[in-house]
């Protein structure tokens, strides 16, 4: 895909719709309770057969305290001793998921949150010693052990402890640096802090780190936002997401906590697109879609342009979409053509595993369907490009009879030259590449237009 990108506010205006981020298709809204822990199990025994390499991740849903604009799966608490009783649990489900998945090779794992940071010292010693008696987790320099840092949790001494224990990966959460925007939102976090984390994880030879940023926060201004990109330019992290803020209230209730007549209106948030759009290319990073940012070195920025990018639950990556053991409250684990949800509220996920079960309630099996459009928008995604003759043949389909809706559905992105279509592949031009999501809801079977509260807009 050309890294190229075009900002065209009248575009923009026109296609800011509400709509999946497609980290899975079909998208979680369409997991049921048919599938269950009896069903994962079967799946889990067959994939163990195979000796393909496995992913981890790990969710640590814990937070001192909470920022308003959060949509995470967190628990907010000052009693540590949840957070003990959790790790119990967590190893409960560990020795029950090793077992099934046997000593397939882990390449890849990420811990989320909540805040994974969290955790003292002793027990993020202790979770990683879990994982190892459980799991046959690789040692090579070729790993992907992440983890998302929250910088007023972990200061130098904890990130090198952290690589010692094996990651060399991380993401800090930043969003804002301007005092006003943070009081507002509730994250005060000093500059000083996240360059020390950043400065930590490379010295202690953390490859790639990224940092979060939002824009469409309260008090956000074009100014204030120029401020804070120009500091994190100045930090020089390899990867940069830039993501819109999504006020859903009714959905996520700690958001309620925001003034509304605070945040920046449609046309602001648009301008603080475009500002940092132009910062970030000024500053030589590239564009790698779904609000990621990399520098032209990085090997995210790299796989895209060679053709070899791939997209998973945690975003844009540079391996193969790998079975992927989900393992805490709300994590989701894919497992051959199977999804599976662990409970999403920590009681629940506590009653389960102290009855000796896993803490899976609902999933879904892909079907032939599933399968091809999954594959579709994955290369969407990534190449920006849909190859007809290899969906064809992959899929024993013809294209454009099994598409014809979606087709059609396009034709009016096609005119306005978000997309050409010719007759081997579907391409994604430069003005397109910031309706990705546009462009894979045209080809997505589920999509109900009456639920517009459920996801985020495009801006
Ligand atoms: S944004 Fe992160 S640190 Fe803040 S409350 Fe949510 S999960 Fe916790």
């Amino acid at each position: 895909m050309s890294q190229l990108l075009d900002f065209d506010p009248e575009l923009l205006r026109k296609y800011d719709v509400r709509g999946p981020r497609y980290t899975s298709y079909p998208t979680a809204p369409q997991f049921s309770e048919a599938l269950g822990e009896a069903e994962y199990r079967e799946v889990a025994r067959r994939a163990a057969e195979t000796d393909l390499p496995l992913s981890l991740y790990v969710h640590v849903p814990f937070c001192r305290t909470v920022c308003f604009y959060c949509g995470c799966n967190k628990v907010i608490t000052a009693n540590y001793r949840r957070a003990t009783d959790y790790l119990d649990r967590l190893a409960r489900e560990m020795a029950m998921q090793g077992a099934l998945v046997g000593a397939r090779e882990v390449t890849q794992l990420h811990f989320g949150g909540g805040t994974p940071t969290y955790l003292n010292d002793a027990d993020l010693r202790r979770v990683m010693d879990d994982l190892r008696r459980h799991f046959n987790l690789v040692e090579s320099t070729s790993r992907e052990f992440s983890i998302e840092i929250d910088p007023r949790t972990a200061g130098p001494d904890k990130i090198r402890l952290l690589a010692a224990l094996g990651f060399n990966r991380m993401s800090l959460g930043v969003q804002d640096f301007d005092p006003d925007v943070q009081r507002a939102v509730n994250r005060v976090q000093s500059v000083a802090q996240t360059a020390a984390a950043l400065e930590a994880g490379r010295d202690a030879g953390f490859g790639s780190t990224n940092v979060d940023l939002i824009y469409g926060l309260p008090r956000q201004t074009v100014d204030t936002f120029a401020r804070t990109l120009d500091t994190v330019v100045e930090m020089r992290p390899e990867r940069l997401a830039v993501y819109s803020y999504a006020h859903l209230p009714q959905m996520f209730k700690v958001q309620r906590q925001i003034d509304e007549a605070a945040l920046p209106g449609a046309e602001q948030k648009l301008a603080l697109l475009e500002l940092t759009i132009n910062r970030l290319s000024e500053a030589g990073y590239v564009y790698i879609g779904m609000d990621h940012f990399a520098l032209p070195d990085d090997e995210l920025a790299v796989a895209q342009r060679e053709g070899s990018l791939q997209r998973n639950f945690q975003g844009y990556s540079t391996q193969a979409e790998l079975d992927l053991v989900a393992l805490g409250v709300s994590g989701i684990g894919l497992v051959g053509d199977t999804y599976a949800q662990n409970a999403r509220v920590l009681d629940d996920y506590a009653r389960r595993i102290d009855a000796g079960r896993l803490a899976i309630v609902k999933g879904v099996s892909l079907n032939a369907d599933d399968k091809l459009r999954r594959d579709l928008i994955q290369s969407l995604m990534c190449q920006g490009r849909i190859d007809r003759l290899r969906l064809q043949a992959r899929h024993a389909i013809r294209f454009d009879d099994y598409f014809a809706d979606a087709l059609e559905r396009l034709e009016p992105m096609v005119d306005d030259g978000l997309l050409t279509v010719g007759g081997d592949a579907i391409e994604v031009t430069p003005r397109g590449r910031l309706f990705l999501r546009n462009i894979a809801m045209s080809f997505d079977a589920y999509l109900q237009p009456a639920d517009p509260g459920r996801y985020s807009r495009a801006i």
